[in-house]
């Protein structure tokens, strides 16, 4: 998940904007996108009181058909190498991401990649193999939609942030993972048991892999990685992996880093623990001299098509 939430408009014609991509299709531009997406849903989601807002199913559709039509859609395994590999007047590539457990993957996001052939990863924590489980910030949601008094957070040792959920949000994310964790259980408490269809089961993870979607790991505990410890870094990496691995059904060697966060020595630990491509959450173009292990992602935007348009455009020319 991403804080702030990233949205705002961006200039220029549609006329011009299809000028625009002409010309950078015309330049020698060695350069790519990864997009990461979170939720999808009815009724599409408010970035002024949501932490992860909803994205249209129909304009996720819209967004797949814009690709399909002006873009080169790789594997994100791909994308650094086709990147590197692009010559003049090429499409250029971009590669389709997903964080975190979420039912809406397999409702919504696996018919339409399935139904347009695109591929797609999914980074995914495993929390939610086994039963309901919903993310410390969606029991926060839950609490904020509902007016609940947060004075359980200052209990559970989170000092108050600034007003409004984001504010809230950047003081849990900022918290330590024992304090998350306590306050993870208050928020419980105040909201009730998590809903029957929060999450992603062992089933959900198999169905993604077997429509030949790929797999990608985004740690149990989903905590900030450059706040912990050597030891715990390593585990954080490491716990879960395999039993995505059984369901996926062969290694998982690709990361996005919990909240898009990640430095030289938590890059350096995912090579370590085998990973060959590792993704966070810098809102730019992959190039050949991106490091595969750190490689930037772009947060859509959930507006319209054609302020995704020219998100893209924007990104690439700033490459
Ligand atoms: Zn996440």
């Amino acid at each position: 998940m991403p804080f702030p939430p990233t949205v705002r408009r961006v200039a220029g014609s549609a006329p011009g904007r299809l000028a625009r991509y002409a010309r950078l299709r015309l330049s020698r531009r060695r350069a790519g996108l990864v997009l990461v997406y979170h939720k999808l849903g009815e009724p599409p989601g408010d970035p002024k009181r949501e932490l992860v807002p909803a994205l249209s199913p129909r304009l996720f559709e819209a967004q797949l058909r814009h690709l399909a039509r002006l873009y080169r859609v790789v594997p994100s395994r791909e994308l650094r190498a086709a990147a590197a590999a692009r010559r003049r007047g090429q499409r250029f590539p971009v590669a389709i991401t997903f964080d975190d457990d979420l039912a809406s993957h397999v409702r919504h996001a696996l018919p339409a990649l399935r139904g347009m052939g695109l591929p797609a990863t999914f980074f995914l924590s495993g929390a939610s193999l086994e039963g309901p489980y919903r993310f410390w910030w969606e029991r926060l949601q839950a609490a904020f939609d509902a007016s609940r008094d947060l004075g359980v957070l200052a209990a559970a040792g989170v000092p108050a942030g600034a007003a409004g959920i984001t504010g809230w949000g950047e003081a849990l994310e900022a918290a330590t993972p024992q304090e998350r964790g306590l306050a993870a259980e208050a928020l419980a408490e105040l909201v009730g048991p998590d809903p029957d269809d929060a999450g992603m089961r062992a089933a959900d993870v198999a169905a993604l892999a077997a429509a030949g979607l790929e797999i990608g790991f985004h740690t149990l505990g989903h905590d900030p990685l450059p706040a912990l410890d050597d030891a715990a870094l390593e585990a954080a990496l490491r716990d879960g992996r395999e039993a995505l691995e059984r369901l996926a059904g062969g290694k998982i060697t690709t990361i996005s880093y919990p909240h898009g966060k990640a430095d030289a020595r938590v890059a350096a630990a995912a090579r370590v623990a085998g990973y060959e491509s590792g993704f966070t959450g810098v809102p730019v173009a992959v190039t050949p001299a991106s490091d595969p292990v750190l490689l930037p992602r772009i947060d859509v935007l959930n507006t319209t098509v054609d302020d995704f348009a020219r998100q893209l455009i924007g990104a690439l020319q700033r490459s």
